[in-house]
């Protein structure tokens, strides 16, 4: 029923739950692609090496793994553009 405030509250949550879902599996699929390069030195990045996940480098406390973000952004914007390089070449081959 279209006048029933119920649902609407549940296509509004409905919607919800498709825009959590999509950036969940957007998040990872940029977690998963930034790990394929290193991460660059800091400040602009944490220095992991390829296939680990980033780090925080504040100073006077432990590492801890990235949480906020899939990658520092340096990174992120790294791995796309070699990605973005690979498949041209891929399709001019
Ligand atoms: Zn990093």
């Amino acid at each position: 029923m279209r006048d029933d405030p119920q649902d609407l509250d549940y296509a509004r949550g409905q919607q919800w739950h498709a825009r959590q879902a999509h950036a969940r599996s957007e998040w990872q699929r940029m977690r998963d692609q930034a790990v394929t390069v290193p991460c660059p030195i800091p400040p602009l990045g944490c220095g992991m090496p390829a296939g680990a996940a980033c780090v925080t480098r504040t100073p006077g406390e432990p590492p801890k793994l990235l949480t906020r973000f899939p990658a520092h952004s340096a990174r992120t914007a790294l791995a796309k553009k070699l990605a973005d390089q690979q498949r041209k070449e891929a399709s001019n081959a």
